[in-house]
């Protein structure tokens, strides 16, 4: 039965091997339950400053000290993954790093990205595999844009990328984080690998070019501009302000 089991799970992370070059597909650990992003696993030393509303689609999380005192501490991937997205998106995110999970929930294999965002480090690439615990950066300012906090974000809609502005803002494409990792804090799949899907975002596409100061930008779908939000760019800074 083991012996069965062990030559399934090695063809499946093979073929995610072979499938590398593709450039759509890999193999990924599947996650095991997942923990809170700071603090972990359980946030320990921390609490949520802001939390999903309607422009909001994510949570923000400080240290219990205040202030910066939470600035340079830990940020840690939610579970096993592949990392999507590891790069400095200026505007009102910052360094960000997504990564993509796959978790089996009754008997179905699903796929979630994690986003944390304002990040002060990144201590990750695009196209790594990583753990459940395992540091993916630090907490930080974006510049000195706001007081010291973690933006983490957890969406089903693995399209998004820091292409926030061109997806709506609601549980057709998001999760309520916490609540989402408080449900699945264990789930089974341990040791097994999975094939996902990856290069979805609009900054994975052939010729995609930053456009100066940063991301959130082109192709996106517009919105009436108000005199705050007016010129080239979406800039999600006003969505996702101070705490
Ligand atoms: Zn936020």
């Amino acid at each position: 039965m083991r012996r069965w089991l062990f030559w399934i799970f090695l063809m499946l992370f093979v073929g995610g091997l072979v499938a590398v070059p593709g450039g759509n597909r890999v193999g990924v650990r599947v996650a095991d339950g997942f923990d809170m992003p700071v603090g972990k696993p359980n946030a320990d030393g921390y609490y949520m400053s802001r939390g999903f509303l309607s422009y909001h689609p994510g949570e923000d999380w400080n240290g219990v000290a205040g202030g910066n005192s939470d600035l340079g501490a830990p940020v840690y991937s939610i579970g096993n993954g592949y990392v999507t997205f590891a790069m400095d998106a200026r505007m009102g995110w910052g360094n960000v790093v997504i990564v993509r999970h796959a978790f089996v929930e009754a008997g179905q294999l699903k796929t979630v990205d994690s986003m944390y965002a304002h990040l002060n480090q990144i201590m990750v690439r695009k196209g790594q595999q990583v753990s459940r615990g395992q540091q993916v950066g630090t907490i930080g300012t974006n510049r000195g844009m706001y007081t010291a906090h973690l933006h983490y974000e957890i969406r089903k809609n693995l399209f998004i990328g820091i292409n926030r502005s061109a997806f709506a803002k609601d549980f057709t494409n998001y999760y309520r984080p916490s609540q989402f990792i408080a449900q699945r804090r264990s789930l089974p799949g341990a040791g097994q690998t999975a094939q996902i899907v990856v290069n979805t975002y609009k900054t994975d596409q052939p010729g995609f070019v930053f456009p100066p100061g940063g991301g959130d930008s082109r192709g996106a779908v517009k919105k009436k501009a108000s005199p705050a939000r007016s010129g080239n760019f979406r800039v999600n800074r006003f969505d996702d302000v101070g705490y």
